[in-house]
């Protein structure tokens, strides 16, 4: 019966590999911690649970990226950068605007993953959920996967927890504040006639924010509906969306949330083909298949970064990265080795949309290169201290952050 406890018989689990570094999910944070990581020499494993890489860039259709530059100022250099140049060279990504913002397509960031991760030397472990750690309570030995192949262990000298949800730094028993905030399921229709749309949308046009209106209430989609063109998919629209508040560490609620998420865009783009001009014909290519979890955990580390310490562009000694806030495109700040550091836990990392941090602060960190550039000082950290038995604190912050520059990251803010 519900609410009733089992007792699970302990068991002998294989080892099935060893590493310097394992990095727990491979989205944008984890798949910049990988490179890092194996282009500072060290045996990187990334284990992600589903069958690509991208995280919620990829598989949650999680497609509009801010600008990484301010006027002549690089902000978000290094593996970030690389990507996005790599998918700008093949058409695969576009500006939108002139401050530097683009948009993607998808599939080609899985496959530009896939081949940095691959190429830096990398070793990649899909299909693999991290369920658990072992080893000492402030020193875990590495962490326990499930798969078809069963419950298996993968020791490793430092834990880069890049799950997004701060899964492996809480299941080691880092302390966390929940953060749970509005879940969304972004969409892509095609056969639209942008043209036609764009200029109906335009004052002139007759404007078509009744219509907006109309579909965002028949979704039922509660503070905010956006749709935009994909402007590397011709006839493409990306449909972007504010669904509900919840537990989103719950099965049963992300299960309803799949559910209604999936009825909600078609709910809306029956309103579009009804009543927007250029959707009459317009179809439904999908639904985000990784449902849009935007925050769950926010784990303690060894510093709280504030949204006032961002906007005080406060300067850290331990800077490690830098990242700047879609809602502000001039406020630019420095992102410390200590928020990526759990409190109590001496050869773990965390990156991504649950650092240290307050709830403000958090909302321009979790956006994708924000991600790519966190992950990449922890992947260049984790190398580090993967020779010092795994320690991060005692990682020369110096040369941490040298090697950073040397790989084209940005670590300090502009003079
Ligand atoms: C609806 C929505 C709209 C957004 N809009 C924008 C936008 O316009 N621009 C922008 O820049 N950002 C936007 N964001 C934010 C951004 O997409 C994410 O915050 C960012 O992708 C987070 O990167 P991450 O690597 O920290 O986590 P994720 O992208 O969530 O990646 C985590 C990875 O870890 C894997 N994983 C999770 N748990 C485990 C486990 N236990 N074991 C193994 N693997 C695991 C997951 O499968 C995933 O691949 C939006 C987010 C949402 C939800």
């Amino acid at each position: 019966m519900a609410g009733q406890t089992i007792r699970e018989p302990a068991r002998e689990l294989p080892v099935v590999a060893e590493a310097d570094v394992v990095v727990c999910g491979g989205g944008p944070a984890g798949t910049a911690a990988t490179v890092a990581g194996a282009r500072a020499g060290a045996d990187v494993l990334l284990v992600e649970r589903y069958g690509c890489l991208g995280g919620l860039a990829t598989g949650g259709l999680v497609i509009v990226l801010p600008p990484l530059t301010l006027g002549k100022h690089q902000v978000i250099g290094g593996i970030g950068q690389e990507t996005m140049e790599c998918l700008h060279s093949t058409g695969e990504a576009a500006y939108r605007n002139e401050r530097g913002a683009s948009v993607f397509d998808p599939e080609a960031l899985k496959r530009v993953s896939d081949e940095i991760c691959v190429a830096a030397g990398a070793r990649l472990r899909l299909h693999s959920w991290v369920v658990g750690t072992f080893g000492e309570a402030d020193h875990p030995e590495g962490v326990i996967v499930e798969s078809k192949a069963g419950r298996q262990a993968i020791r490793a000298s430092v834990i880069v927890d890049c799950t997004g949800d701060g899964d492996v730094a809480a299941l080691a028993g880092a302390g966390f504040e929940r953060d749970d905030r509005m879940i969304g399921l972004p969409f892509r229709v095609g056969n639209v006639d942008i043209e036609r749309w764009l200029a109906g949308r335009a004052p002139d046009g007759g404007g078509t924010r009744t219509i907006h209106e109309a579909a965002r209430e028949a979704a039922g989609y509660e503070s905010y509906f956006g749709i935009s063109p994909v402007d590397v998919e011709p006839g493409v629209v990306w449909g972007n969306n504010h669904m509900a508040t919840g537990d989103f560490l719950d099965p049963e609620v992300l299960t309803r949330m799949e559910i209604r998420g999936r009825r909600a865009a078609w709910d809306a783009l029956r309103v579009l083909r009804e009543r927007m001009p250029g959707f009459e014909e317009a179809w439904m290519i999908d639904t985000a298949w990784q449902i849009g979890v935007r925050c769950t955990r926010r784990i303690e580390g060894e510093h709280r970064l504030t949204f006032a310490d961002m906007q005080a562009r406060r300067r850290y000694e331990d800077s490690v990265a830098l990242g700047n806030d879609f809602r502000d495109p001039d406020l630019v700040y420095e992102i410390p080795l200590g928020s990526l550091i759990p409190r109590g836990l001496d050869n773990v990392l965390v990156a991504g949309r649950c650092i240290s941090s307050d709830a403000e602060a958090m909302e321009p960190l979790r956006e994708i290169h924000c991600c790519w550039t966190m992950g990449e000082a922890a992947g260049t950290v984790a190398a580090l201290a993967a020779d010092r038995n795994g320690s991060v604190r005692e990682v020369p912050v110096d040369q941490a952050r040298e090697l950073l520059t040397d790989a084209g990251a940005v670590v300090d803010l502009p003079e």
